[in-house]
């Protein structure tokens, strides 16, 4: 078999969930978080680590119904929330079925519930534009879309929600600005609200509210470029490792691999490793981009091919086929991998596939 697969560290991932929580609510904390386990839990596997989360979180939020069903399916019990709220009012029957949240964030959708009376109430995250510019309510528009659900029956708890553009930007003044138009917008409306990902809930202390929606920091993995104090206790969820599968004694000036991006200086053993971009490792990461060889560090040479990859094993005279090469988790830090590959954390995680999953509890 293949030796390519991801390790999926379900006690890290709750370590993290309990971080995030922590954070959540007013100054005196007590708020909620919902872990936000969309596409497959950012490539973890959503429906193993919803379950190793049942027991202490708060709800999950996905970004669609397809998204929430699995769930379900699986036996997962808890709240879901559809982030990105229904496509058509023919779903609303099937979210009151199955007991889902949904978030409201265009006009269209206000009147789909209008039109559509439901056997039951159905809670509402009721989205606010507050100046991403991607889907929310106007700010002018917010309080009449708030009356009108308010007014129907089949509406329960309604959230007041919004969304930041530049949260991983510490010294941005965009998302103080954003939080100034989200208190302006809803004042005087009864209820919670929501504003924290992760990189708010890490990073702006003043956002916290009743609920936040955390994502990439319940996988360990820092949501800023630079270091940043608040995401230290993070534990990385997934290690992706492969082994080397064949060795290569070269000497000085021989090329190594597509187009010839890495040349050798001096004699140089190199290593193949069972590990590609098919598999979500990046494919423009940069000669010398860290990997650790047998629990030592090492660096990768040549350019990234679709299911295989070359590191460097001149320091590693031990190393040889068979050898366990790691690519981020545990020993090299995901944020070293992305520094070096034209990518964000968000799609490293989110790129992972073929490879198996193996869920360590
Ligand atoms: C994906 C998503 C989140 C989670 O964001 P992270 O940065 O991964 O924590 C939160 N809220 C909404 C609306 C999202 O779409």
């Amino acid at each position: 078999m293949r030796p390519a697969r991801a390790l999926i560290d379900l006690d890290a991932l709750r370590h993290n969930y309990r971080l995030a929580r922590a954070l959540c609510g007013g100054h005196g904390g007590g708020g909620r978080a919902l872990a936000v386990v969309k596409a497959d839990a950012y490539g973890h596997g959503a429906v193993r680590c919803a379950a190793a989360l049942e027991a202490e979180a708060d709800g999950f939020a996905v970004a669609c119904i397809e998204e929430a069903l699995a769930l379900r399916e699986a036996g997962i019990r808890a709240p879901i929330l559809l982030l990105e709220g229904f496509f058509e009012a023919g779903e609303l029957a099937l979210i009151v079925e199955h007991g889902l949240w949904t978030v409201v964030h265009a006009p269209w959708q206000v009147e789909a519930l209008e039109r559509t009376p439901l056997p039951r109430p159905v809670d509402v995250w009721l989205k606010l534009d507050s100046g991403m510019h991607r889907v929310g309510i106007d700010a002018a528009d917010y309080r009449d879309a708030w009356q009108r659900l308010r007014a129907l029956p089949h509406v329960g708890a309604i959230v007041k929600m919004s969304h930041f553009a530049r949260a991983d930007e510490p010294d941005c003044a965009r998302t103080g600005e954003q939080l100034a138009n989200f208190a302006a917008a809803t004042a005087g409306l009864p209820g919670e609200s929501s504003l924290c990902n992760s990189p708010a809930l890490l990073g702006w202390p003043q956002a916290r509210a009743e609920w936040a929606r955390p994502g990439l920091m319940l996988y360990g993995v820092s949501p800023f470029a630079q270091a940043h104090p608040a995401a230290a206790a993070l534990r990385p969820v997934m290690t992706l490792e492969s082994k080397v599968i064949a060795v290569r004694e070269l000497p000085a000036g021989e090329p190594v691999g597509y187009g010839a991006r890495f040349v050798t200086e001096r004699p140089t053993r190199v290593g193949v490793v069972a590990m590609g971009y098919a598999d979500g490792y990046p494919q423009y990461a940069v000669n010398g981009t860290p990997v650790a060889i047998d629990g030592r560090p090492g660096r990768l040479v040549g350019r990234v091919s679709m299911d295989m990859l070359t590191v460097d094993l001149s320091e590693h005279p031990q190393a040889g086929v068979g050898s366990a090469v790691e690519l981020w988790g545990r020993q090299v830090p995901a944020a070293e991998v992305v520094a070096r590959s034209q990518t964000s954390a968000y799609r490293l995680l989110c790129a992972v596939k073929r490879v198996s999953l193996r869920h360590v509890d």
